[in-house]
């Protein structure tokens, strides 16, 4: 593979993973938005795995959270190796 193809074959498979990321924080903003207009803002703050309330600073910083931070970690730590940090 020349010099050139090799670039090309690594922008195209940034551009890959790009679209993916894109098109997974798509999927979490619309769900997001979907549970806050069935339920109210509290209900929205409940962790999805443990069902604790989502600390407001990390629903500020990351308003598509769906888990408390403990939980967020032990699913990063357990996970099989996916795309970058979540947190
Ligand atoms: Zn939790």
């Amino acid at each position: 593979m020349t010099q050139s193809a090799l670039r090309g074959a690594d922008h195209a498979h940034f551009n890959r993973r790009l679209r993916e990321r894109w098109l997974a924080l798509r999927e979490e903003i619309r769900d997001t938005l979907l549970r806050a207009d069935a339920e109210s803002y509290a209900d929205v703050s409940h962790a999805e795995v443990c069902d604790k309330s989502i600390d407001r600073e990390r629903l500020e910083a990351y308003p598509t959270a769906k888990r408390c931070l403990p939980c967020q970690q032990l699913h990063e730590r357990t996970r099989p190796q996916m795309q970058g940090p979540t947190l």
